[in-house]
């Protein structure tokens, strides 16, 4: 079974003390993860050694970035790079994110560029994907995804796809409440293994964790993980919340 993940994107909030008690806060509750589960906490760059220090010992949980850039090092004022997420032991590195594409106007290009120095660091890239809300109004949504995924991943070999980590997030639903239903989630996730299939084979295909991503929460996860291609979520406000995200943890299949 392809791994079911619940990714905690907690984007830029908490100060240091709320980090510690979030993390603490998790670890106390003694979620049981089985072998086909995961947890991953995408953590602001100054709480990431913080969070694999707490968390080295604990059975099924990673940390990831939120971000990294595309060169090894250099003149990038402000930049972190996957040397540096490497150094330190990072597991994970959200790529693409949708506040990324839109707000500092990463573009799939840049985003494939990302995609390949994380695996030139032996650091799992989480490839984020999703239309905006007028694309979903045209109806043009499958089109738009596909672009994503083939222009982002289409370079890499079978052997780089196989257990990689997808995350669908359809852009009017991150941050505002209104979440896709299970239906319109199940049915965008398969649309993207079909389209990693047609270019991968199937096998392939079966072994990527697709998450959906956009209010995720205690109330409806357990309705949307359960879709077949849906393994788990990138959540975001949620997760900031104990209760809620131990709650989405619990969903998972
Ligand atoms: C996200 O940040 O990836 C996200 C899905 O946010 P939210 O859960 O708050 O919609």
């Amino acid at each position: 079974m392809r791994k079911q993940i619940a990714a905690a994107n907690w984007k830029m909030n908490c100060t240091l003390q709320q980090a510690k008690e979030l993390i603490d806060g998790l670890i106390n509750e003694n979620i049981r993860i089985s072998p086909d589960q995961e947890v991953i906490l995408a953590v602001p760059f100054p709480y990431l050694m913080l969070a694999k220090e707490k968390l080295k010992n604990i059975n099924g949980f990673k940390v990831a970035a939120q971000n990294c850039y595309s060169q090894t090092s250099g003149a990038f004022t402000g930049e972190v790079s996957a040397v540096m997420l490497q150094s330190i032991g990072v597991d994970y590195v959200i790529i693409g994110h949708s506040e990324r594409r839109e707000i500092f106007g990463e573009q799939n290009k840049m985003l494939s560029e990302k995609v390949n120095i994380c695996f030139g660091h032996g650091i799992k890239p989480i490839y984020c994907c999703g239309e905006p809300l007028q694309i979903r109004e045209n109806e043009t949504q499958n089109e738009f995804v596909s672009a994503q995924i083939k222009e982002g991943l289409f370079h890499l070999n079978s052997s780089q796809l196989e257990n990689f980590v997808i995350a669908y997030e359809p852009i009017w639903a991150i941050g505002t409440g209104k979440t896709a239903t299970a239906d319109q989630a199940q049915e965008m996730q398969a649309h993207i293994r079909n389209v990693l299939a047609e270019k991968y084979g199937n096998e392939v295909a079966e072994t990527i964790s697709i998450l959906y991503g956009g209010s995720v929460k205690a109330g409806n996860a357990k309705g949307i993980f359960g879709k077949p291609d849906v393994d788990g979520g990138l959540v975001g406000g949620a997760s900031l919340n104990l209760a809620e995200f131990s709650a989405i943890i619990k969903s998972l299949k």
